[in-house]
């Protein structure tokens, strides 16, 4: 098959080409990121795939297209929804358009490979220009092998990136993640003077309210609720948060829940119980999963779930009577990731 792969950098083509030579696809790199800021980044992810691809001996075409003003005339007319209404249509676009017109038989992207990305929105839209451009999407959810390619690409010494590209997710990694730093030094210093405590708790059910906010249906929490571990976060005689775990097997739990009352949220609250239990279970367990929605992802990956196990398709349509809205997002499929509780 003769595959035009869309390159966003040389990490994160590792997994991807490795995992297609194994089905025999030696794809076409295409470099086609008018996304990245500021220059001396596009430069530094550019060069190192060039030198990548000589290395591996894979065929690489550059598009060389450093397009800020472009991209921050569009993006800024809405921040929130720029990676679905531009970043990514724009790159796609091309490379199926490229793909069709230089007798390709599929195209795909190593976009597919990454955690933080919007893995659903990005399926769909390679989907519509397949369709607009009659040229097969080739899907793969590369996801189960982020870590494996990531350690690889830090072995054999590729620049490695720190934000996803334009200069606003640069502004989220630096200046948003010291704020946040910033304000969880402030909360976790509130927490020493307050000495909140982790507690295990025995009556679960008096807790199904705080619990129906991070899952809205009852009788889905009664289904794991018994037979599951229930530790609070205690603060001034409070429990302020909550983390429902359930056994698996002998080596692998489960958070099936994991919520902070209204009034105490984006305070490092929840981070903290989690990490305590992880603490706590590890001496035991090898493996903690947990299913989430799209939007979750990045929190949970930053937690340490940052393995993509699987995807269970229109779960939240075809488990719960009514829609179910994460924020603007409309649930549908429950994501898996796992945590190693081993890892150091
Ligand atoms: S955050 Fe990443 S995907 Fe979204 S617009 Fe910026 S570069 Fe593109």
């Amino acid at each position: 098959m003769k595959l035009l792969l869309h390159t966003c950098c040389a990490p994160c083509s590792v997994y991807c080409i490795d995992s297609l030579a194994e089905e025999g696809i030696k794809p076409v790199v295409y470099w086609y990121n008018p996304n990245i800021h500021p220059y001396t980044e596009y430069k530094a992810r550019r060069d190192c795939l060039k030198e990548y691809t000589k290395q591996i001996g894979i065929e690489s075409i550059f598009e060389e297209e450093y397009g800020l003003v472009p991209f921050c005339k569009v993006a800024v007319q809405d921040l929130e929804n720029r990676c679905g209404n531009y970043c990514y249509p724009v790159r796609l676009e091309k490379t199926a358009k490229y793909a069709k017109e230089h007798g390709y038989d599929a195209f795909s992207t190593t976009l597919l490979v990454s955690p933080y990305q919007k893995h659903e929105l990005i399926c769909e839209i390679a989907e519509k220009l397949a369709k607009q451009y009659d040229i097969p999407f080739l899907y793969r959810d590369f996801r189960v092998g982020f870590c494996e390619g990531q350690a690889k690409a830090r072995e054999i010494g590729l620049y490695m990136q720190k934000y996803c590209g334009c200069i606003f997710s640069e502004e989220i990694r630096y200046y948003c993640h010291n704020q946040a730093k910033l304000d969880v030094a402030m909360d976790l210093k509130t927490i020493k003077e307050e000495k909140p405590q982790v507690k295990r708790i025995e009556n679960k059910e008096d807790y199904i309210d705080l619990l129906l906010d991070a899952d809205p249906s009852k009788a889905s929490i009664m289904k794991y609720l018994q037979d599951s571990d229930v530790y609070g976060l205690k603060l001034n005689d409070e429990i302020i948060s909550l983390a429902v775990i359930l056994h698996i097997d002998n080596k692998t739990l489960e958070l099936k829940n994991l919520v902070t009352k209204k009034e105490y949220r984006n305070k490092g609250y929840a981070k903290r119980l989690l990490k305590h239990l992880c603490g706590n279970y590890k001496q035991k367990y090898d493996k903690m999963l947990v299913g989430t929605t799209e939007n979750n992802i990045p929190f949970y990956v930053k937690q340490g779930f940052d393995k993509y196990e699987k995807t269970i398709k229109n779960y939240f349509i075809d488990n719960y009577d009514k829609e179910i809205k994460d924020g603007e997002l409309i649930c549908t499929d429950m994501i898996y990731y796992s945590k190693d509780l081993k890892k150091k």
